[in-house]
């Protein structure tokens, strides 16, 4: 068997023609373009190249997108003064705060700060309670990638069993809930997991998010799975792989996500749709359905 390569590009790039008529509608009734933040405080060369890829995105389909880019000494007043001025600026829909912070800043103090109604990347623990307990909710938005995948590919997630490897706080365990919701059986494995083998081998649809360069091979799938690969790593000589090992585990697959052109063009283009979700939220009309539609509740 050769898998179905999923192809993350084209995905993106139908999303971005839904963003684009979206926003056409959405500037008609609000009469003005919706606006997105990005906060960078100093910030690594991956943050810096993330936060460009969602500029440039963000123009393509019409959103007005910023960034706010503040010294590496910023205080951590500063930083909360900056993101209450944006929570009250109605031109402002949605916010991200890139990361990692410098060690003086606390993470926690941002997601606690950032308004829920703007917390367009899901990090607040007001998104997280929402989403265990099944309500519409913002999504980390490399989670919500890989169900974007799974919804367009139509693959069939009630009664199925899905394993998870790796419980971070923005992929596996939101995707554990998310899947849940969609009558999945659930397993999460971890760095602790005894025979991670056995567990991969029974899964239906395998969802990779170590950050083991092709760490999973053939024998590892069971086949005909569907396997999406969310892992980025470096290799030696600077190219990027996934978690998976694609040469040998297409052999077996049924379906299965490249990497690069798989999870990761879906990321940004997903915080820009829930960037409308927010956009629509804020207005005093129903929230068009394709946007109730993407909530995964
Ligand atoms: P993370 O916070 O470092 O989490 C990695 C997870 O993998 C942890 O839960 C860890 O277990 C688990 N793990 C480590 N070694 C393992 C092993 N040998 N067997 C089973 N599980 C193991 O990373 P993350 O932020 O979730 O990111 C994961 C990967 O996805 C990285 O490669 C990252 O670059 C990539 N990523 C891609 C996108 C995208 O847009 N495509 C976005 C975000 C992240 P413990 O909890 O026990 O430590």
């Amino acid at each position: 068997m050769t898998a179905r390569i999923l192809d993350g590009r084209a995905m993106g790039a139908e999303i971005k023609a839904e963003l684009r008529d979206d926003i056409r509608r959405y500037i008609e009734v609000a009469g003005r373009a919706p606006g997105l933040v990005i906060v960078r405080v100093g910030g690594d060369a991956a943050s810096g190249v993330y936060s460009k890829v969602i500029l440039r995105v963000a123009e393509e389909v019409g959103i007005k997108a910023s960034l706010e880019q503040l010294p590496i000494l910023t205080t951590a007043d500063e930083l909360h003064s900056l993101l209450m001025r944006l929570n009250n600026d109605e031109t402002t829909q949605g916010i991200i705060v890139q990361m990692p912070l410098p060690a003086h800043l606390s993470q926690k103090m941002v997601a606690d700060t950032v308004s829920a109604s703007k917390d367009i990347d899901g990090i607040s623990p007001q998104s997280a309670g929402n989403l265990f307990l099944g309500l519409p909710s913002f999504l980390p938005s490399t989670a919500a990638a890989v169900m974007e995948i799974l919804e367009r590919t139509q693959t069939v997630l009630a009664g199925k069993r899905v394993v998870i490897l790796g419980r971070s706080n923005v992929v596996g365990k939101p995707l554990s809930m998310m899947l849940l919701q969609k009558n999945a059986t659930v397993t999460v494995c971890h760095s602790r997991t005894v025979d991670l083998p056995k567990f991969t081998r029974q899964a239906d649809v395998l969802i990779t998010a170590v950050g083991k360069a092709q760490s999973i091979n053939a024998e590892m799938v069971r086949p005909g799975a569907v396997v999406i690969d969310v892992g980025i790593n470096t290799t030696q000589e600077g190219g990027i792989v996934g978690d998976v090992d694609f040469t040998s585990v297409r052999q077996v697959a049924g379906s299965l996500t490249p990497t690069p052109g798989g999870v990761g063009p879906l990321t940004n283009v997903l915080l820009l749709k829930q960037c409308m979700q927010a956009a629509w939220s804020t207005l005093d009309i129903e929230m068009p359905d394709h946007h109730s539609a993407g909530r995964y509740q």
